[in-house]
């Protein structure tokens, strides 16, 4: 089971009762977050959800609406007295950036590992999460992600048997190890079906409508896109921020035909993003507004 919540829906600057847009996953004791703005622990612990089992970040960008709560929750991290180590992914320069806003969180009982970005498109294995990382379209550079959780074929029984392999070692043949005994050499691939499908969340804020968001949300079981405009006549200032409008933003949901799509990172300027539903369904009736706080548990099919 994959727990997603949208921390908060806001783009550029936290306001009441709306907390800047971030994501947090939880999935096998491990939890996720992409971006961390101002505010970012508060909405995590609105949410009821523990800081601890953070092991991993993943930041789309370094405006401050996505980066600014990272010092804060460091600290909070570290207040926790955590031991083990913290990964954070980003484009190109994120060391650099964490760096120099680490001077007011100096002092951490953890050790901060880096993965930079610097590719098209890049694939991140972490704790049980298939990271994908693909470069979008804003004014400095970014990237949206996919979240991914793979499932391994059904376990053969009958072709174990035609192998004659000894059931002590099915289960190492299940969890995908290679078994050299006195009886043979088994491999995982002899008694494993065909790869299931997986779980896929996909994350794409602060971007132009650009090709590689629909090829990476294509039928993924959640997309999470941007939308900063829903009022008419709003096209040409997403075009000049770099930003999109709720209809652009539906027209890649329904081309990647995902399961659902909720919007989010509103601009301050936005109150009621329900009020312009009734035009995106036009455009894709499986997109909603994203609200603060909203989560789902995503888990294989049957
Ligand atoms: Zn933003
Ligand atoms: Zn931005």
């Amino acid at each position: 089971m994959l727990d997603i919540c949208l921390l908060g829906t806001g783009g550029m600057m936290p306001l009441p009762k709306r907390w800047l847009t971030a994501l947090m996953a939880r999935f096998n004791g491990s939890s996720l977050l992409i971006d961390c703005g101002e505010g970012t622990q508060i909405a995590i612990k609105e949410k009821g959800w523990t800081f601890k089992p953070i092991d991993t970040i993943c930041f789309t960008h370094y405006h401050a609406d996505h980066i600014s709560g990272l010092p804060g929750l460091l600290l909070t991290m570290g207040n926790a007295d955590r031991k083990e180590s913290l990964t954070l992914i980003g484009p190109k320069g994120l060391q650099k950036v964490v760096e120099s806003v680490r001077v007011i969180a100096p002092e951490l009982p953890f050790e901060i590992k880096y993965i930079e970005l610097t590719e098209q498109m890049q694939t991140i294995e972490r704790k049980g999460y298939i990271i994908e990382a693909y470069k979008v379209k804003h004014n400095v550079i970014c990237y949206g992600y996919n979240l991914i959780i793979k499932r391994t074929g059904k376990f053969l029984v009958d072709r174990a048997n035609e192998h004659g392999i000894p059931q002590k070692y099915w289960n190492q043949l299940q969890k995908g190890n290679t078994v050299t005994a006195e009886e043979g050499t088994f491999t995982p691939d002899m008694v494993m079906g065909p790869e299931r499908k997986g779980i896929k969340v996909s994350y794409f804020t602060d971007t132009r409508p650009v090709p590689a968001i629909e090829t990476a949300a294509q039928n993924a079981d959640l997309f999470i896109c941007e939308g900063m405009y829903g009022e008419k006549g709003k096209e040409a200032k997403a075009k000049e921020y770099k930003h999109m409008t709720f209809y652009e933003a539906a027209r890649i949901g329904a081309r990647a035909d995902v399961k659902e799509m909720w919007l989010t990172h509103y601009s301050p300027s936005l109150i009621r993003p329900e009020d312009y539903m009734k035009d995106v369904h036009k455009i894709f009736d499986r997109c909603i507004p994203g609200k603060d706080g909203k989560s789902v548990e995503i888990g294989f099919e049957d």
